[in-house]
């Protein structure tokens, strides 16, 4: 039996015997008598603290109850004490070789779920645009759209910043933090407790913006990684309950690759994996060079300069029209 299942059974155990002391008009889900309330629909009327302190319960006036993580013993922890800055973008300031090689997030169990930000289809990916670093994913949507928080959390900034524009930081539990530009209008403040699904602000195009859209980026100590891995944004479904965060997926060229990695390599594949897998890329990109184009040159002048094909250079290059090339353009030859 896996620890979270453990966890809500020893949970569940303790709350059964602790119901026979509820006076006998709660516990029943008589039908003889006149009820005026709908099962999943009742106000929460006492909370309980459970287990170590960590979890609450909450008990509803319609004989149904759920969990609820204790924040004030949550406010404790260090993932809330530590490297908390709320007008710094990235507070953790770790070099990539001092964090784990993977780590493993549990995104939903009894008491955390995932709500979609904004569900709709990607409109441009994680990873090098222009060679600039994309960071997170865009997803399109008209201005005043509601903008969700993904999971329970603290704010811990909320500002506008550079080409950010309108910025929403969230930190979670679990160590992750996602971030929320271009809003229109902040309605959170750092310090704020968040659960999923509230609206913590509209969307909107502020800062370096072409189009309304929700720019969304999830990171850990500070480093992005492809919001694809946790979720499907056009299904608005998380991927997995348990994520596996391998090193390899911070660095600003790896993307989600769908189906590209079974579950067994996931969890049991070696360490060895991961390091060959930064090498390679670190390799990749120490190799890669770029021609600035300059007056009068097309694209198989610079092909040939280089001895490349016409067709490879178009294939480095895939956004490039090759018909309209400017000066100053950079263009990948290798
Ligand atoms: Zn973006």
């Amino acid at each position: 039996m896996s620890e979270v299942k453990k966890t809500v059974l020893t949970i569940a155990l303790a709350l059964f015997a602790f119901l026979p002391s509820l006076p006998a008009s709660a516990q029943a889900d008589s039908t003889d008598r006149k009820v005026s309330f709908i099962k999943g629909m009742g106000a929460p009327v006492d909370t309980i603290d459970i287990q170590d302190g960590a979890l609450q319960v909450v008990l509803c006036d319609d004989n149904t109850w759920f969990y609820i993580r204790n924040l004030a013993n949550l406010d404790t922890t260090s993932v809330y004490s530590k490297n908390w800055i709320v007008d710094v973008i990235d507070p953790y300031n770790r070099p990539l070789a001092e964090l784990p090689l993977r780590n493993t997030f549990i995104l939903a169990d009894s008491v955390s779920h995932w709500v979609c930000p904004n569900q709709t289809r990607v409109f441009s990916k994680f990873g090098y645009r222009h060679r600039r670093r994309h960071q997170g994913v865009d997803l399109p949507y008209p201005v005043g759209t509601p903008v969700k928080a993904a999971f329970d959390g603290k704010v811990r900034a909320s500002l506008y910043y550079k080409g950010y524009g309108n910025l929403v930081i969230i930190r979670h539990a679990n160590g992750l933090e996602t971030f929320y530009a271009h809003l229109s209008q902040r309605n959170v403040e750092p310090g704020q407790w968040v659960h999923a699904g509230d609206i913590i602000g509209l969307g909107g195009s502020t800062g370096r913006s072409s189009g309304p859209h929700l720019h969304f980026e999830v990171r850990y100590n500070g480093f992005a990684f492809d919001p694809e891995w946790l979720a499907d944004y056009e299904k608005g479904t998380l991927r997995k309950n348990v994520f596996v965060l391998k090193r390899t997926y911070l660095d600003p060229s790896s993307h989600y690759v769908p189906e590209s990695i079974d579950e067994e390599e996931d969890v049991y594949g070696g360490d060895e994996q991961i390091l060959a897998e930064e090498k390679r890329r670190e390799a990749e990109r120490a190799a890669m060079q770029f021609h600035t184009v300059r007056s009068g040159e097309t694209l198989s002048h610079i092909a040939s300069k280089y001895g490349k094909s016409l067709s490879t250079l178009r294939k480095l290059n895939p956004k490039i029209n090759p018909d309209r090339l400017s000066i100053g353009q950079k263009i990948r030859v290798n």
